[in-house]
């Protein structure tokens, strides 16, 4: 099985997309990673999805990523008795410490310190700021506001305070022990939340041990200014745009977008656009066509990633939701202004032996008639080199190592195939010509380009570029051990 897209889609499971049957539907209409998000719902919930998904990629027989996304110091109302209330403008709304069930007049707000740091004048903004506060009054345990925009409030919706600098630490005690328990069950990507330093990934990249790969959202205000040294110290990024359009001027999102996608696809890191892409599927089978172009426009900024929140995780249409991300894919990609949009926003490094090599893969790709690039990669480095240089022919990374293989799911144009450990080049282009045989790639008639390091199993030393013939009876006679 294979896609036919470069642009990857993660989708978060909820409520909405908890069995195996919606999983396994899910993976078929295009997901490529699943997000498990540890705000909502227990560790059983999310120890069943994880469950489930190993389950579907093993009746497949293809690598799924899983990236679990930590709460982070996230501000959050408790629950209503019934669920949900319809807050409308000019009414009277208390947040307070009582952890009774709320209703149209108060809720819980679990936060002592924001209530320290309160003043009357401030905004409470609620569910991504689509609901807003005006705080009248407050005290060490509530706050009296009025609504000034309306909506529907349900529960543990997130709360924002853009105008109170909070003093809030990177990872709370339930962030450490959601860590812990992620990283035993063996998810591929730790998302942290509301990272404002690269001091906070590297807290948390010492907890994971190298279980799990880092990506940062950058939603913070903070973290857009520190943006070049948080990136070097993540191992992937995620355009937070639900709270980076709540903690900065919503107009500032798309500048913001851009520059986070070209800096990660300079580094050679994925990056994630998230965040109300297609938000009318909620509630409709068809999304709207600023959607599409929302969507449209991440893949032709060269995002690795596009992902759906609450459409997947608790909406009317997750699979349909799936579908139309492809569908857009599909249509975008083979737009001929898509090819020069990418290759007119690349990135030209050539700092070391792989950087050259994997340039030139592209280029040979490119001029001849080459049917993929294939790459042997143990920690995937090489596969997100090449994946850099965006190429128009398919990238097959080969790796021994199953966790490789799933994080890889998240890089731009990836297509990961587990293959037993190589320690002669000759059985490596063997392989390779295999895979993108087997999942078709090529036929006989075609070729591909094949890059290594030898001596293999040593991490960063691709050295070798072969364009090989795809079938394997020419390779036994001409080619070297
Ligand atoms: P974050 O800031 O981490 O994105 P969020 O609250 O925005 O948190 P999303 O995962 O983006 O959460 O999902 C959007 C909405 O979908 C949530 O606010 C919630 O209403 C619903 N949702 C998502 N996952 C779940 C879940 N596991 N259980 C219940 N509701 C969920
Ligand atoms: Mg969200
Ligand atoms: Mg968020």
């Amino acid at each position: 099985m294979r896609r036919h897209r470069n642009v990857k889609i993660v989708a978060t499971l909820g409520p909405a997309s908890s069995t195996y049957e919606m999983i396994r539907a899910l993976f078929e209409a295009g997901a490529d990673v699943f997000r498990l998000n540890m705000s909502h719902g227990v560790h059983e919930d999310i120890r069943k999805r994880h469950e489930i998904i190993r389950q579907v990629e093993k009746d497949l027989g293809r690598p799924i990523g899983i990236l679990a996304d930590l709460q982070g110091p996230k501000l959050r109302v408790g629950v209503f008795a019934n669920g949900s209330e319809e807050l409308v403008e000019g009414a009277a709304f208390r947040m307070d410490l009582s952890s009774v069930p709320g209703d149209v007049h108060r809720v819980n707000l679990p936060h002592p310190e924001i209530f320290a740091a309160l003043e009357a004048g401030t905004s409470l903004l609620v569910n991504d700021g689509k609901i807003r506060l005006h705080v009248n009054a407050c005290g060490k345990d509530f706050a009296d506001c009025t609504v000034t925009v309306g909506g529907t409030i349900s529960n543990r919706k997130g709360v924002n305070v853009p105008d109170v600098v909070l003093p809030v630490a990177a990872l709370s005690e339930k962030d450490r022990g959601d860590l812990e328990f992620a990283c035993e069950l063996g998810v591929d990507w730790l998302a942290l939340s509301f990272v404002q330093r690269p001091e906070d990934v590297i807290e948390a990249r010492g907890l994971a041990k190298g279980r799990a790969a880092i990506l940062s959202k950058i939603e913070k205000p903070a973290a857009v200014k520190a943006y070049d040294a948080i990136l070097q110290v993540s191992d992937g990024i995620m355009v937070a745009r639900g709270d980076l359009g709540v903690e900065l001027p919503v107009t500032s999102v798309p500048p913001i977008q851009k520059r986070l996608v070209r800096g990660a696809r300079a580094a050679a890191k994925p990056v994630i656009v998230a965040t109300q892409m297609l938000e009318s599927m909620i509630e409709s089978p068809v999304p709207t066509r600023a959607e599409v172009s929302d969507v449209a426009t991440a893949i032709y900024e060269g995002a690795d990633a596009i992902m759906l929140s609450a459409e997947s995780a608790a909406g009317k249409y997750p699979v349909e939701a799936v579908r139309t991300m492809n569908d857009v894919a599909l249509s975008v990609e083979k737009d001929p202004t898509y090819r020069s949009v990418i290759e007119a926003s690349r990135v030209v490094r050539r700092e070391s032996i792989a950087d050259g090599i994997v340039a030139a893969a592209r280029e040979i790709a490119e001029a001849t008639n080459i049917k993929a690039i294939c790459c042997f990669s143990q920690s995937g480095t090489t596969a997100s080199l090449v994946a850099r240089e965006r190429p128009h022919v398919p990238i097959i990374a080969l790796t021994p190592l199953l966790s490789t293989a799933r994080r890889m799911a998240l890089t731009w144009g990836a297509h990961c195939v587990i293959t037993p450990p190589q320690d002669r080049f000759k059985g490596a282009v063997l392989a390779a010509i295999k895979a993108a045989r087997d999942d078709g790639f090529a036929t006989e008639e075609d070729q591909i380009v094949v890059t290594a390091g030898v001596p293999f199993n040593v991490k960063g030393t691709t050295n070798i570029l072969r364009v090989a013939p795809c079938d394997e009876r020419l390779i036994s006679r001409v080619d070297p051990e």
